[in-house]
Order: structure tokens, then C-alpha cells, then sequence
């Protein structure tokens, strides 16, 4: 086994704390990574809370990985040591099903396998990226370009991925015009995509604090959705309207947004559910539609994206001391626009 240390939540109510545990030995087709940053994802605070349910304590959380890899099993073909690589929300799928066949590994109809705080088909408990050292078998690996400033690439193994597959899918590009909603971890992520991709973008907020920076970030137009009359001129104009928000909140207005046969895609997971307002669906035809992270070959396509058009996060970067303060801070939206702990920190201890 590999002597791993990390920081772990001991219970839903408690700060997280050092922790101490083991890898296992890497098989033929596992990939061994010396973790260098890890993101910090409001999931991992959701699932600290265990406000969804299930949470398999103590819990590494983490799973905006990325590191250099350090061994290799004798199988593994696509990376070797010293290279640059990353893990994202996933470790492993069933690799037979119908989604699994597709590369959509994200839905698995067997369930995929969490990188932490789940059961590994082997029956261990998974155990995330806040810690030095973890051991992937190749598939969910990702090959990271050396060009990218390390620290900043980490988030986009989650919410770089939950903002590109949408977009993606819905074939935004040129000649569309995009709405964001909300500029946070997801948001920002989704301005920079959609303005790489070539669409119009037009960045919704609630803080007229964040204009400046969404334009810095692509917005070709910032609307403050608490003004009224600056969201009535953009009615039903839109082609796509990318929803980041985690907080319960109202999607009427922008619905209404929507041009006929436009699409409203929710990525941001409010807790409760959330109300349809049936009318604007139907007159004229909009869809809502919801979409999670991205399967392995895209999500290696959009980091190959992101080389190419030096596309990264926004990143403050901690140490490992830092986190449950971090965690304070994610909740009050007081980060700009991701926090990444610098697991060097972690060795100083
Ligand atoms: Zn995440
Ligand atoms: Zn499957």
C-alpha cells in the first residue's frame, strides 16, 4: 500500500482535520499522481455537510485534481512519469453500458464511481484530491498540456468541464447569442468558453461590482438582474442561457429570455426543486434541460481546448491550513472565481 496524507472531514459537523490513510498498490493499468493543487468545488462542502445525503465519513473531499505523475502500472500506454496529468469528478464507470460505450461516462447506468466518498468497484472507499498522493486507473487520467500555469488548470477538471459540455452539445458558437447566469466558480468558467467559442455573451449578476471583471472575462454585454428595465430590453432574444447558480432562485425571467426553440440548461444544483413556469415554456417553444460534468474523451478535448487557446481559472491560491476558512468564504461567494489548495502546504506541516 501507498502511505497517503491529506485532510478529511471526521463527520458532517466538524472542521476538516490531517488524516492520515492508504493508497492502494497500483495495479497494471493504474496511474500513480503526485498531487500539486486541488480545487475547491462547492460540491466538496455539500457533501462535507452531507447535504445530499450519503456521506461516507472520514471523507478526503476534492476532485479538481492535478499533479505529475510518478509511477506507472506496465499497461498504461498514454502517460508515463513526469508527465503533467489530472482526475476530475470521476474514477471509474462500469465501462459496458450503452453511456459507458459513448464515452459518457458521467452516466453510467451502472453508476459512475465518485473520486471520493464513494465505493470503488473493488468495494474500498474512494478518497479525493485534498492530499498528496493518489493512484487512477489510466481511463479516467487526464493528459495535461506543460504550457498551462498549473494551480489554474485544476478547476477546470470540474467546472471547466460542467460549463464546455453544454455548450458543447448545444453547439454554441458564432452568430449565437448566450446568457450566463451567475459569475461565480461555474460562471466565470462559462463566460470564457462561451466567448472563446465565438457566440455573443451577455453575463447576468446581481452585483454591478462584477461588471468590469465580466467584461475583462468576455462579456460582450453585462445585465444586472435586479434591474428591471435593463431586463426587459433583453426579452426573448437569446438562443442559450447557461444557469451556474447553486442558491434557489427564480428561472421566469429567464425563461422569457428565450428565443422560440431556445434552451435554458441549469448546471448549478439548487437543493430544492425548482418551480416551471409552464406558460413561458410553451409560448413559444423553450426548453429547460439540465446537463452533469462531461465524459472522458470530452472532457480531455476540452482540456486539449484549453492549451491551445490558454484557457484557465481564475484561482486564489491557499494552503491546506486554510480550507474550512475557504469553505466559509465559498459560501459568501467571496472568492475570485476558484480557491486552489497548494498541497506543497501540506508537506510543511
Ligand atoms: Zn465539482
Ligand atoms: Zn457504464
Amino acid at each position: 500500500m501507498i502511505n497517503a496524507s491529506g485532510y478529511a472531514a471526521y463527520s458532517s459537523t466538524t472542521a476538516l482535520k490531517p488524516y492520515s490513510f492508504e493508497r492502494r498498490d497500483p495495479g497494471p493499468k493504474d496511474v500513480v499522481i503526485d498531487i500539486e493543487y486541488c480545487g475547491v468545488c462547492h460540491s466538496d462542502i455539500h457533501q462535507v455537510r452531507d447535504e445530499w445525503g450519503g456521506s461516507i465519513f472520514p471523507m478526503v473531499p476534492g476532485h479538481e485534481i492535478v499533479g505529475t505523475v510518478s509511477a506507472v502500472g506496465k499497461e498504461v500506454t498514454r502517460l508515463k512519469p513526469g508527465d503533467t496529468a489530472g482526475v476530475g469528478v470521476m474514477v471509474d464507470s462500469c465501462r459496458e453500458c450503452a453511456s459507458c460505450k459513448r464515452g459518457l461516462e458521467q452516466y453510467c447506468e451502472k453508476g459512475m464511481v465518485g473520486t471520493y466518498g464513494a465505493k470503488d468497484r473493488r468495494g474500498d472507499i474512494t478518497y479525493g484530491g485534498y492530499s498528496d498522493v493518489i493512484v487512477t486507473d489510466e481511463h479516467f487520467v487526464y493528459a495535461i498540456s506543460p504550457k498551462l500555469n498549473k494551480p489554474a488548470v485544476a478547476p477546470l477538471l470540474c467546472a471547466g468541464i460542467t460549463t464546455y459540455s453544454p455548450l458543447k452539445h448545444w453547439e454554441v458558437g458564432r452568430g449565437r447569442k448566450v446568457g450566463v447566469v451567475g459569475l461565480g466558480g461555474l460562471g466565470h468558467m462559462g463566460l470564457k468558453f462561451a466567448h472563446s467559442l465565438g457566440a455573443h455573451v451577455v453575463q447576468f449578476t446581481t452585483s454591478s461590482s462584477k461588471t468590469k471583471d465580466a467584461m475583462r472575462l468576455g462579456a460582450d454585454e453585462v445585465v444586472l438582474s435586479n434591474d428591471p428595465d435593463a431586463m426587459a430590453k433583453q426579452k426573448a432574444s437569446f438562443d442559450f442561457i447557461l444557469d451556474t447558480v447553486s442558491a434557489q432562485h427564480d428561472i421566469s425571467p429567464y425563461l422569457s429570455m428565450l428565443k422560440l426553440d431556445g434552451t435554458l440548461v441549469m448546471v448549478g444544483l439548487p437543493e430544492k426543486p425548482v418551480a416551471l413556469p409552464s406558460m413561458a415554456m410553451c409560448v413559444p417553444r423553450r426548453s429547460i434541460a439540465g446537463s452533469g460534468i462531461g465524459g472522458v474523451p470530452e472532457t480531455q478535448e476540452m482540456l486539449d481546448y484549453c492549451a491551445e487557446h490558454n484557457i484557465v481559472s481564475d484561482v486564489e491560491v491557499i494552503p491546506i491550513q486554510q480550507i474550512n476558512e475557504a469553505f466559509e468564504r465559498v459560501l459568501k461567494s467571496d472568492v475570485k472565481y476558484r480557491f486552489v489548495i497548494d498541497m506543497a502546504s501540506l508537506r510543511e506541516q
